[in-house]
């Protein structure tokens, strides 16, 4: 009796949360061939806190977040947001995607795709006002970017192109922000005017998920982690869920002993 009342409550506990996640998914498996990319996995974001997905190459952190926008089609799982489904949230996530995914040969400037980030408000012929570009220049003034609005994107540095797209994602006032890996591969002055914008939007009360890779910023910029290697591994606060147990279970034989020690002592 008491088991079924505890298990009552448990349920209705963990449906209230999904109901307030940002990000709820549950059950997801996606798969490009025969091999699962992503199998049968649960994720609950927390809102307003920054949240970290963690994996070693291949653990199916990218398509996880392509999943959760419905880039890619799912085997079977459930996406909601804001615990609503996701067609009708559209408007309330904004994707950095990873920077190799995306290829600027042709012509833009740099203000034209931060207002791209404005397409909801202009509508498909919608005329370009002067309130739209100045707030496309505060967007792009937020990543310290404000300099460089007339230049052509292709001519920017990896960091600065990173910007950016974060700068876009500002101007679509979005609620849940999801980034996939923007510190790989950028410079320090990047990795700071990033880290700095997404504080500034969780203390706005934004939800922010970022894939990432650097072991040794875990504890300094994220409140919680989620570690994935196909299967979920572990999902809690940064002192819960980022340990050296969990890291091991996750990066098997691939991490060093000696550096998860430090990592999970750091
Ligand atoms: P991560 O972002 O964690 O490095 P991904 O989600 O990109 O991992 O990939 C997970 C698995 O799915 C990998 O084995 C990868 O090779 C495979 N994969 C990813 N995208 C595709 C695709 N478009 N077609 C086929 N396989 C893919
Ligand atoms: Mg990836």
């Amino acid at each position: 009796m008491t088991v079924e009342l505890a298990n009552t409550c448990e349920t209705q506990d963990q449906d209230a949360l999904i109901a307030q996640s940002p990000l709820s998914i549950r059950g997801l498996t996606v798969s490009y061939g025969e091999k699962p990319a992503v199998f049968s996995v649960d994720m609950t974001v927390k809102p307003g806190q920054m949240t970290a997905i963690i994996g070693p190459n291949g653990a199916g952190k990218s398509t996880m977040l392509k999943a959760a926008l419905g880039i890619v089609p799912p085997v079977s799982g459930r996406v909601q947001v804001f615990g609503r489904a996701l067609d009708e949230q559209r408007a309330r996530i904004a994707y950095v995607p990873q920077r190799a995914s995306v290829d600027w040969d042709f012509p833009t400037r740099v203000i034209d795709v931060v207002l791209m980030g404005l397409y909801r408000e202009l509508g498909l012929l919608g005329r370009i006002k002067a309130s739209h570009r100045a707030k496309a220049m505060d967007c792009l003034d937020r990543v310290g970017m404000g300099d460089f609005a007339e230049r052509q994107i292709g001519q920017l540095s990896g960091g600065q192109q990173q910007r950016v797209f974060l700068a876009r994602a500002l101007a679509q006032g979005a609620d849940l922000y999801l980034l996939d890996e923007p510190f790989a591969g950028v410079d320090a002055a990047t990795e700071k005017a990033i880290i700095s914008v997404l504080k500034s939007l969780r203390e706005a009360g934004k939800t922010v998920v970022v894939v990432h890779h650097d072991l040794a910023t875990v504890t300094e910029y994220f409140d919680n982690v989620f570690l994935i290697n196909t299967r979920r591994v572990a999902e809690g606060t940064v002192a819960e869920a980022f340990t050296e147990a969990t890291l091991q279970a996750a990066y098997g034989g691939r991490l060093a002993t000696t550096q998860v020690d430090q990592l999970a002592r750091a």
